[in-house]
């Protein structure tokens, strides 16, 4: 790609070439050439050299959050401090052939930002801030959903995810859904700048009107794919001043088919686009199987209780509603982070409205799970879509699914230490749902930040039309797919996952 054609920033360029290459070769020249051999301490020692004195390099850490893969470990976890350091990261992985995975909060469902015989290239704590700048926040790319949270002061919201320890950079660069999505848009919506690290190291600004065709891939291409993100600007919405409604309410499967029909109908004739909801179908590992309702709309208490009337008779099991200012109420819906666990997920992106047979269908997979030896939970977890998230149109951004009404995660979860076959029976049933669900809902489009490692055309299923536009983009700013993972964009051979192992004795 000839440099003339992209913004270089010149201090990025400076930091480029500032980077001594170790045995003075050229990435183009040396890369894969030593991939799965181990790197000489000579090696490891030029790299120290070039980070900074607050980067590190760390051994046997386990970066990731889904505990299948965990171990083996990556041979080495370069904890980048700055945007230098990332440069020099990615060009000594190039230069010493060494396979590398690049890492931000670590939540990637399959673990592709994890990879044992090569580095981690992450985003260390001085790549986590967040300032303000009229009505826009300029976030680091080391950033989580908590920076912003934390951040609140601020004054300023862009809607992201509900895991406090999600990275913006991952939920980003795939989209981004959570409570908000229906009033201001996914979070890749709201993105107006980013700025990357490319394969030959220099630093380059996304934006509009500068390499808009990165920016493009940026807001649902998914991350891992054309650089390393080093920060992002959002263009945010004030909330000091706004008041919502949360709602937290089970109900009985017997009901599960009234309650999601009310739902469906309360979405779809929801036109200021204030409530969101995520409807939870789970059989927990403890044998209850239940429905949760989870949610918020933006307004008071009042307003919601009125609109609930349908939804209340249907005698929730537990039923808590409460009007807070709009930050307690994000802290209400936070998912704050148990134990690390092993997890799978299937996810499937459906543009009409579930019909009573769908809802059947996973009322009664919930009721029959088997939580099995591997003692799994089995869910399947509805996230209601539309309002402004249906704005664009799906070739506006490369994240392509705008007429959905929902995105569902079909998934389980176990304690690590299950063994293959205990972990397999959880599986086993995951797909079968996913099977029966594809049927009724007449589509296999998923959402590309639940991957799902067995998904066959996933370059349709995640990017829809938008995949060769995406290759386009991948040939132009990483020609040489340095950049990859089993489900990169432009994968020309097939990678090997890395392999999802027991757990149970690992250190952390
Ligand atoms: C508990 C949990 C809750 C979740 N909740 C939500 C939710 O509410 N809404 C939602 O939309 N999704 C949700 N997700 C999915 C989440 O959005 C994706 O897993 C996301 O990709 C995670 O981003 P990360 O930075 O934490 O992960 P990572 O594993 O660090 O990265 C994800 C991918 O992006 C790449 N990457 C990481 N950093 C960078 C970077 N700086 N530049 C370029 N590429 C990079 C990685 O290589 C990897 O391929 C959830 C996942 C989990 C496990």
């Amino acid at each position: 790609m000839p440099v003339s054609r992209r913004t270089l920033l010149s201090a990025g360029a400076a930091a480029a070439a500032a980077v001594a290459l170790p045995h003075g070769a050229s990435p183009a020249v040396a890369a894969g050439t030593r991939a799965g051999l181990p790197v000489e301490g000579a090696a490891w020692r030029a790299l120290r050299r070039a980070l900074s004195p607050a980067a590190q390099l760390l051994t046997g850490c386990a970066p990731v959050d889904n505990q299948r893969y965990a171990y083996p470990p990556p041979l080495r976890e370069i904890v980048c401090q700055n945007e230098h350091d990332v440069q020099v990261a990615v060009q000594w992985c190039l230069v010493e052939g060494v396979p590398f995975r690049l890492r931000s909060g670590g939540h990637n469902y399959a673990g592709y930002s994890t990879v044992p015989d090569g580095v981690v290239i992450c985003l260390g704590e001085r790549m986590h801030w967040l300032h303000k700048d009229g009505q826009r926040l300029h976030v680091g790319g080391g950033s989580t959903n908590s920076d912003v949270y934390d951040n609140r002061g601020l004054g300023l919201y862009f809607p992201g995810g509900r895991c406090p320890t999600v990275g913006v950079a991952g939920l980003t660069l795939g989209g981004g859904l959570g409570f908000n999505d229906r009033k201001w848009g996914l979070t890749c919506d709201r993105l107006v700048e980013t700025r990357l690290v490319l394969a030959d190291s220099t630093l380059v600004r996304a934006t509009e009107n500068e390499n808009a065709d990165l920016f493009w891939a940026c807001r649902g291409g998914a991350g891992g794919n054309f650089g390393v993100n080093t920060s992002f600007v959002f263009d945010a919405v004030p909330v000091a001043q706004l008041r919502a409604t949360v709602f937290d309410l089970t109900f009985p499967l017997d009901v599960a088919v009234p309650v999601v029909q009310e739902l469906q109908h309360l979405l779809d004739t929801d036109h200021t686009h204030d409530l969101d909801v995520r409807i939870g179908f789970k059989h927990a590992r403890d044998g209850k199987a239940f429905l949760w309702v989870l949610g918020q709309r933006l307004g008071p208490e009042a307003t919601l209780r009125r609109l609930f009337r349908g939804l209340l008779a249907l005698h929730p099991t537990s039923e808590f509603i409460e009007e807070r200012g709009f930050w307690e109420a994000q802290d209400h819906l936070l998912d704050v982070p148990e134990d690390r666990e092993c997890y799978t997920s299937k996810s499937l992106v459906p543009d009409r409205w579930l019909t009573a047979d769908a809802l059947t269908a996973i009322t009664e997979w919930t009721r029959g799970w088997d939580p099995g030896k591997a003692r799994a939970d089995g869910y399947v977890t509805l996230f209601a879509m539309g309002g402004a998230s249906a704005e664009p149109a799906p070739h506006d951004t490369a994240y392509p699914h705008r007429g959905a009404k929902f995105v569902i995660d079909i998934g389980s979860r176990w304690a690590p230490g299950a063994s293959e076959e205990e972990s397999e029976a959880a599986l086993r049933q995951t797909r079968q749902v996913y099977r029966t669900l594809r049927t009724l809902l007449g589509t296999d489009a998923a959402y590309v930040n639940f991957p799902d490692p067995e998904l066959v055309d996933w370059q349709h299923a995640y990017y829809g039309g938008n995949y060769e536009r995406l290759v386009k983009v991948k040939n132009k700013y990483d020609p040489d797919n340095r950049f990859r993972y089993p489900q990169s964009i432009g994968t020309p051979e097939l990678l090997t996952s890395p392999r999802p192992a027991r757990a149970a004795s690992a250190p952390r």
